[in-house]
């Protein structure tokens, strides 16, 4: 589904990705782990084009990566984005969050797209908040709604971004709950988080980088029992 090959990227002389190869099949759910500043937003980033590359290619369904206009609001349209701050718009209710993009971007109809939105409120647990604002959630219900926001579009695939980094620890299940749910109905995730319970559960493969590279590559369980990079071991040392 996206094939990443010999992607470089600088910021002014920081190099940040550093000959990214990898592929990402359908269904899949990898893993991208590593300390921070190695490159893991940046990539991510560069998936959905919210961030340019300098050279490589980044191909999704075959289609490399369009440059702007309506085929790249179609991209982001495909490949949904869920953010550790979770960017809901504050000035609609839960529900709007969730039935907007369908209506301008899918052309779907009003009635349609609160039906689907509220289903989608349902299986993430949250359809009792639907009237209300977003600072009127929990952090952990507003990682909720910003998923269910982003199924709204029937996405391809979800790019998540350190989904639970900012949230209590007691609402971090409720939103990995989710997560592995999604993963286990076969929905294709790259996800950037240090849950190694979720990578455990969920994941296929872990990436590990480190100074913008993909240094290991492997199942979670061997890599997290059985590092093979000097990196990787003082990585893990550090959180497990
Ligand atoms: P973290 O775990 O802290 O989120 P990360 O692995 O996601 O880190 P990135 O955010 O991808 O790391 O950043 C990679 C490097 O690029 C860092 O050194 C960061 O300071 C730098 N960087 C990121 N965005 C920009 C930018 N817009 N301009 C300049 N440098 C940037
Ligand atoms: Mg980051």
């Amino acid at each position: 589904l996206v094939v990443i090959e010999h992607v470089d990227k600088h910021f002014g002389d920081l190099h940040v990705l550093r000959d990214i190869n990898t592929v990402v099949n359908r269904g899949e759910v990898v893993v991208v782990i590593g300390p921070s500043g190695s490159g893991k937003s940046t990539l991510c980033r560069a998936v959905n084009r919210l961030e340019t590359i300098d050279s490589g290619t980044i191909a999704i369904d075959g289609v490399p990566l369009p440059e702007e206009g309506r085929a790249l609001a179609k991209l982001r349209a495909d490949v949904g984005m869920v953010f550790q701050s979770f960017n809901l718009f504050a000035h609609k209710t839960v529900l709007e969050n969730v039935t907007l993009g369908p209506m301008r971007v899918r052309g779907v109809k009003k009635k349609d797209a609160v039906k689907k939105a509220t289903e989608l409120l349902d299986r993430v647990g949250v359809a009792d908040q639907a009237a209300k604002m977003p600072s009127q959630l929990s952090g952990g219900q507003q990682q909720r709604v910003a998923i269910a926001r982003s199924l709204a579009m029937n996405p391809k695939l979800i790019l998540l971004d350190e989904p639970t980094s900012a949230l209590d620890p007691e609402m971090i299940n409720e939103v990995l709950d989710v997560m592995v749910g999604l993963a286990q109905e076969g929905m294709t995730m790259i996800v950037v988080t240090h849950e190694m319970g979720f990578a455990r559960k969920a994941a296929d493969r872990v990436l590990f980088m480190a100074d913008g590279a993909i240094v290991e590559e492997a199942a979670p369980e061997q890599f997290f029992t059985n590092p093979q990079s000097e990196r990787a071991k003082d990585f893990l040392s550090k959180i497990l």
